[in-house]
């Protein structure tokens, strides 16, 4: 028999029960024991509906009430020096390593986060050092075995594998120089050996163990501890399943294909290529395979005869009781129900496939590999041929214009007019900014006024006229604001906007909106990202009303604000027939034309952000040229199209560039600015090390704390900055948009701002 198994689940409830509930117990609403058992639902309810789908494995262990790595380091005892003896309870220390805690006399910041892999979701970043004390604080696997167990369903634990919790930390600043956190894995792995051995005792007879980062180029390093911690664990744990997923294993696979585990799972939706070799690979072991077929990562419907025939090569060759039907990663990054959509068309409904809905797919492919003469398999397999054959007729709708525009890009359509030096001087008349120009980012706090507002017009509780009065009265207050502190290129502060990627899509053709499809981006903040559904075209322009409005209130010089092509593509989900680059071009195209209209509408400055550059690279550095080469040539696309005057602007909030850095000028964009306020000058040091050309924003005080930089704060560092930058290319701005703080700090934090580049064109 074919077996199936899910192997994550979202832990956000269907109704967002969990972000309420911890939100709740942070405003002090609710106790501990209440968030405890409002979680207890959330999980039942997944366990008992994924079981009652007939999925075979079911994953426990894995919800998590804010980052499932942050479960693991507070299990681990992986706690950050400064959040011990604070008087905080376990749970109060967890959510203080997430997200900071400021109250009562306690005043400390949040642990970093990261991207995980190429995904929108962030963990909570462990810390390691040579005095890191391994102990297990709490056996979550096994809590949560007994929690399902104990409401009728036997699961798989799943636990995060010791190498990758290790290589996916970062050096605590205690640590000594050059300490590498893989070197703490014989200290570790006592740690897992008790876990496990408590989890085999406890009756689990499988534990799914991930080890994503075999899929990273940096894993062929890492072989000699694979082996020895699969080698030392085996032996004692319960049936290992050993999980990777968003990418292949490629040459990993050779010594991956030795350990001493009882199954692999493989994800076949981002590399169905790699099957064959995998199945070449175990075929004389007992290994069994996981055949990670449903996507873990997309909302669309899976094509049951096309999984069927990948599937069929694994049970060929090995045997249906060697193989596995799967989810292609955890389904944490899709939403978790289609049940709570009723405004798509019932055309459109039939494409999709949430997180449930998966779980359900997973079993009746598994069945269908198994032989099995249930009608209702018969039935789910016949319904699904019928739905993905109107989907494909659907997406052969091409829009011709579009495609054909596509097909006609030139180099030159890419480049600007002069270069960088000679536009320079051309803006710099233009403009008329002063040296050290000062701006945003963007977005002006987004104020529950606003919030409401845009409540109240989607209720119908007002006209669009009143509604856009009231807009434009928020952005004359905030133009006022910036000319009676003396910003010099200003900005509207986007009040009309819900989210900078909805905003666009939302008047974009191609796209389509759910209710409730919210994915858990990090801790209690879920997004609830578009869906490109077919190619993209701008019936319109999106932002020029807006734009125009705020440059006729002013004799100062306003700048456009654009969401970049990648960065929109990035943060919806994306279409699954056509490429990535395709979908790319076609919103660049439809931003070229926004971009060209602003400009004709008197706009001298055009900001084009693209903060999600860098998080779509490509997991294997044999793809990255490639994805380069389309994601720079769409923002070029989209901001060439404009005469030498017109200043260009790029924002990236992550500023890991060191190794995509001729990408970064290959942009060419007049001026960028970059989140710097936390990377201690390293990334400035990137950019003079590269002889980076065009002008450069580096935040000069963070904006993601609600803490007011003081005016030496701000001059020290950009004395620190200009000991490494020329003068003549620096603007002066904050990290990142404005949108999530309050208008106290922010007022205060600008002025200062602006007193900072005051003394500095006195002094250089
Ligand atoms: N213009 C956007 C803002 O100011 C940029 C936000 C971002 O890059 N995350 O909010
Ligand atoms: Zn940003």
């Amino acid at each position: 028999m074919v077996q199936s198994s899910v192997l994550g689940f979202p832990r956000i409830g269907a109704n967002r029960e969990v972000k309420k509930a911890v939100e709740a117990y942070w405003a002090g609403k609710i106790s501990a024991d209440d968030l405890t058992k409002a979680a207890a639902e959330v999980k039942k309810t997944s366990w008992t509906s994924i079981k009652a789908h007939g999925v075979d494995f079911v994953p426990s262990g894995e919800f998590s009430l804010y980052d499932h790595v942050l479960d693991h380091s507070a299990a681990f005892n992986v706690i950050p020096k400064r959040y011990v003896g604070l008087g905080l309870s376990p749970l109060d220390v967890y959510f203080a390593m997430g997200r900071g805690r400021q109250a009562e006399g306690v005043d400390v910041p949040a642990s970093e986060m990261k991207k995980w892999f190429d995904s929108n979701y962030h963990f909570v970043v462990p810390e390691f050092s040579e005095q890191t004390d391994f102990k297990l604080n709490f056996n979550k696997a096994v809590e949560e075995f007994k929690e399902a167990k104990a409401v009728g369903v036997n699961t798989r634990p799943v636990v995060l594998g010791p190498v990758s919790f290790l290589a996916l930390g970062k050096a605590a600043k205690e640590a000594s120089p050059g300490f590498q956190s893989v070197s703490l894995l014989p200290k570790l792995l006592p740690i897992y050996h008790t876990l496990l051995a408590d989890l085999k005792a406890a009756g689990a007879d499988w534990v799914q163990v991930d080890e994503p980062v075999l899929v990273l180029d940096s894993a062929a390093n890492l072989e000699k501890q694979f082996t020895t911690a699969y080698t030392e664990l085996a032996p004692i744990a319960p049936k290992i399943l050993l999980t990777t997923y968003f990418s292949r294993l490629d040459s990993n696979l050779a010594f991956v294909s030795k350990l001493p585990v009882a199954g692999l799972h493989i994800d076949l939706d981002r590399a169905p290529g790699q099957l064959q070799e995998v199945v070449d690979a175990i075929k004389n072991t007992d290994i069994i395979l996981s055949l990670g077929l449903v996507s873990g990562r997309n909302i669309w419907k899976t094509d049951f005869s096309a999984a069927i025939k990948l599937a069929q090569v694994a049970v060929h060759a090995l045997g249906p009781e060697r193989v596995i039907v799967a989810t292609s990663s955890s389904l944490l990054h899709t939403p978790v129900t289609l049940a709570s959509e009723n405004k798509l068309t019932a055309e459109q409904k039939d494409w999709f496939s949430f997180a449930l809905e998966k779980a359900e797919e997973v079993a009746i492919i598994a069945a269908v590999l198994s032989g099995s003469q249930d009608p209702k398999v018969a039935t789910a397999l016949e319904a699904n041929k019928v739905s993905i054959a109107k989907r494909r007729a659907f997406e052969a709708n091409s829009d011709d214009t579009v495609r054909k525009r596509v097909a006609a890009i030139t180099d030159d359509q890419l480049e600007r007019k002069s270069p960088f030096a000679v536009r320079k001087e051309i803006q710099a008349k233009h403009l008329n900014l002063p040296k050290f120009p000062t701006t945003t980012i963007g977005s002006f706090p987004q104020t529950k006024e606003i919030r409401l507002a845009r409540a109240k017009l989607g209720k119908g509780e007002l006209t669009t006229e009143q509604y856009e009065e009231f807009i434009k009265k928020e952005i004359q207050s905030v133009v006022r604001f910036q000319e009676k502190i003396g910003i010099d290129l200003l900005v509207h502060g986007e009040p009309e906007r819900n989210d900078m990627v909805q905003y666009f899509g939302e008047q974009l053709h191609g796209f389509v909106f759910t209710q409730n499809a919210w994915v858990q981006s990090y801790g209690s903040r879920y997004v609830r990202p578009p869906i490109i559904v077919s190619d993209v075209s701008r019936p319109g322009p999106m932002t020029v009303k807006w734009s125009s409005y705020a440059q006729s209130i002013t004799q100062k010089p306003m700048k456009g604000m654009l969401t970049g092509p990648v960065t929109i593509l990035n943060w919806s989900f994306p279409r699954a027939d056509v490429s990535r680059e395709l979908q790319s071009k076609q919103l660049a195209l439809a931003l070229r034309d926004e971009v060209i209209d602003l400009e004709k509408a008197g706009i001298n400055a055009i900001q084009v952000d693209e903060p999600a550059i860098r998080e779509g690279l490509p997991l294997r550095r044999a793809d990255w040229d490639a994805y380069l080469k389309w994601a720079v040539d769409s923002f070029k696309l989209a901001t060439a199209g404009v005469t030498d005057q017109l200043q260009t602007h790029s924002h990236f909030c992550y500023s890991d560039f060191d190794d995509i850095f001729p990408s970064i000028q290959r942009l060419d964009a007049d001026v960028i600015s970059i989140e710097a306020s936390k990377s201690d000058m390293k990334l400035l040091n990137t950019f003079k090390h590269y002889g980076y050309s065009n002008q450069i924003g580096p935040g000069v005080y963070d904006i993601h704390s609600p803490r007011v930089p003081g005016e030496q704060e701000i001059k020290d560092r950009l004395k620190s900055m200009l000991d490494i930058l020329p003068d003549s290319l620096l603007f002066v701005n904050p990290d990142c948009g404005l949108k999530t703080r309050g208008w106290k700090e922010t007022e205060a934090s600008l002025i200062n701002l602006v007193n900072g580049a005051k003394w500095a064109r006195q002094n250089y």
